[in-house]
């Protein structure tokens, strides 16, 4: 099978693999489609594994399941979650699955960006979802990125008749946005240093889109009918918008980081004026539970998301190197699709028809 392997942001090569060989438990997965996500791009936490297999916002049809298990079948469209927790330990019964070590431990192999992947025991009993027949592959891909903001505007303690600063409109970003909107927030304003998603965030529910430069603290408070936000959201790795985001939060107000910085990054924070007599909250998230992408997957089967609009290029897997480039640069793409076995089962059942290549 085809597989693109990662060796670094500017070198992903095409390499010949045999399929994976399923257990009993596991199921073997034929990829049809995978979104590049920005932490795939984020170098100084994948290069030292390197060569390896990116790929984690998968969608495909069950190629071969194992002997023992049930509830699946060959041809049953899913997308699944590559990491899954124990339910058992101290992190997974406090709510913080996310933080479980099998989590940590647990992933599909070899990954998205290939053919076909192997489903492990773990993953086939806790991270196996059903598509409804509505929802194309393309736009199940969404399912892990919307459940990772579910989860974090969760943690963030609800958006519903917030005002929200959303710094960053990258696809994490404009999905922050668009989901908030959905969610009843009350005013929203995006930044970010790319006209074209400054452009997306307002298509996809921002009230206002700044330029970074241009952004300030008083600029946010006179929009905001003359209060700072009572959730910022930073959804960029620039320290600069971390600076932002503090000078940006309302008295009682939450800052919700979601995207980490390079390594060794320290922030420095004039503490009174942040912490004494403002009882603001900060909250991190990471990754999502089984069952936040349930909830993610019937949200977008609902149809009141308007995912497929945020896909600005669909490609072959042989074109991944151009993929990794357009979201590296972060400007003018904001989902960027892999198609790893040409998407040849597009439309499958009642899905709408998507355009296989743009
Ligand atoms: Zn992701
Ligand atoms: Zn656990």
């Amino acid at each position: 099978m085809r597989v693109a392997v990662y060796y670094s942001n500017d070198d992903l090569r095409l390499e010949e693999r045999p399929i994976p060989k399923i257990s009993s438990q596991e199921i073997l997965l034929r990829v049809e489609a995978a979104g590049i996500c920005g932490s795939d791009v984020m170098e100084w936490y994948r290069r030292d594994k390197a060569p390896l297999v990116l790929g984690h916002e998968i969608a495909g049809t069950i190629e071969e399941v194992g002997t023992k298990v049930r509830n699946y079948k060959k041809g049953d469209r899913i997308t699944c979650a590559h990491h899954v927790p124990c339910d058992r330990c101290k992190y997974c019964l406090s709510g913080h699955q996310t933080v479980c070590e099998t989590l940590r431990k647990t992933n599909i192999d070899p990954g998205g960006f290939a053919e076909f992947v192997r489903l492990p025991e773990a993953n086939v009993k806790k991270g196996v979802f059903i598509l409804p027949e509505s929802v194309s592959f393309e736009e199940a891909t969404f399912v892990e990125p919307l459940a990772c903001v579910l989860r974090a505007q969760r943690l963030a303690g609800g958006v519903e008749g917030k005002s929200i600063l959303v710094i960053g409109s990258g696809i994490s970003g404009i999905l922050h946005i668009h989901f908030a909107r959905i969610c009843g927030a009350s005013f929203i304003v995006a930044v970010d240093i790319s006209e074209f998603r400054l452009d997306a965030a307002k298509r996809f529910g921002a009230d206002v889109s700044i330029y970074a430069k241009d952004y300030t603290a008083e600029l946010g408070r006179r929009l905001n009918q003359q209060r700072l936000f009572e959730l910022v959201i930073v959804a960029t790795s620039a320290p600069s918008a971390i600076l932002q985001a503090f000078e940006s939060v309302e008295r009682g107000g939450t800052v919700l980081f979601f995207a980490p910085c390079e390594p060794g990054v320290k922030i420095p924070v004039a503490f009174n004026e942040l912490f004494w007599r403002t009882e603001i909250g900060f909250v991190s998230s990471y990754a999502a539970t089984p069952h936040e992408y349930q909830e993610a997957l019937d949200f977008i089967a609902r149809g009141n998301l308007r995912l497929k609009e945020m896909i600005t290029h669909r490609l072959d897997l042989s074109e991944i190197g151009l993929g990794f480039k357009l979201v590296v640069e972060a400007r003018d793409s904001l989902k960027v699709i892999v198609y790893p076995t040409g998407g040849s089962y597009y439309g499958l059942g009642n899905a709408k028809q998507d355009e296989p290549y743009l």
